[in-house]
């Protein structure tokens, strides 16, 4: 679906959920809100275009599985916030620019090259952590979005805190 067809309901209905996700999460949008409703124009689009939301500053290859770091939110999103203060798009910036006493910056992409990125997809892990054995009653899971843990059969639906889906655990240990 062209970006021109996303209706104004449907990017306000998405801004309003996620700002009331991200706050609830510790998280801030990016206080410039048409800036951020372009942004969720653009998930929105490609959740159409190739069925989930891939990052609108980034090009997705279309296939889910090789697009999984860079759903939104992405495996990048904190330590970007921890080092630049906003992710890369900026739609997720820190307290300081969200209350205006900084602005976003461009900062550097950290997303791993295709290349390596197969070769770390090869070992079993996107570069966060390697897994290994345990003798615990239960798998360990991790969030790669926000680094939550939790120890049951199988992940959660959607993590708690940051909101990523089952999809974006990997067993931890
Ligand atoms: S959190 Fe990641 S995927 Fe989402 S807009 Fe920011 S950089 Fe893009």
């Amino acid at each position: 679906m062209p970006i021109s067809e996303i209706s104004k309901e449907a990017v306000e209905s998405a801004y309003q959920r996620l700002t009331g996700e991200a706050e609830s999460g510790g998280y801030h949008l990016n206080p410039d809100v048409a800036f951020t409703k372009d942004l969720i124009r653009g998930l929105l689009a490609n959740e159409a275009r190739y069925g989930y939301w891939a990052c609108p500053c980034r090009l997705a290859s279309g296939t889910k599985d090789d697009d999984l770091d860079i759903i939104c939110p992405c495996d990048y999103r904190d330590p970007d916030l921890t080092e630049h203060g906003s992710c890369y798009c900026a739609l997720y910036v820190s307290g300081p620019i969200s209350r205006g006493e900084r602005e976003a910056q461009a900062i550097p992409e950290r997303r791993p090259p295709a290349s390596e990125r197969k070769k770390m997809k090869a070992k079993g892990s996107q570069g966060h952590f390697e897994g290994g054995e345990t003798s615990l009653p239960y798998p360990v899971w991790r969030c790669r979005v926000c680094g939550y843990l939790c120890a049951r059969e199988e992940p959660p639906e959607q993590c708690p805190i940051c909101k990523a889906k089952k999809e974006r655990f990997e067993r931890f240990m």
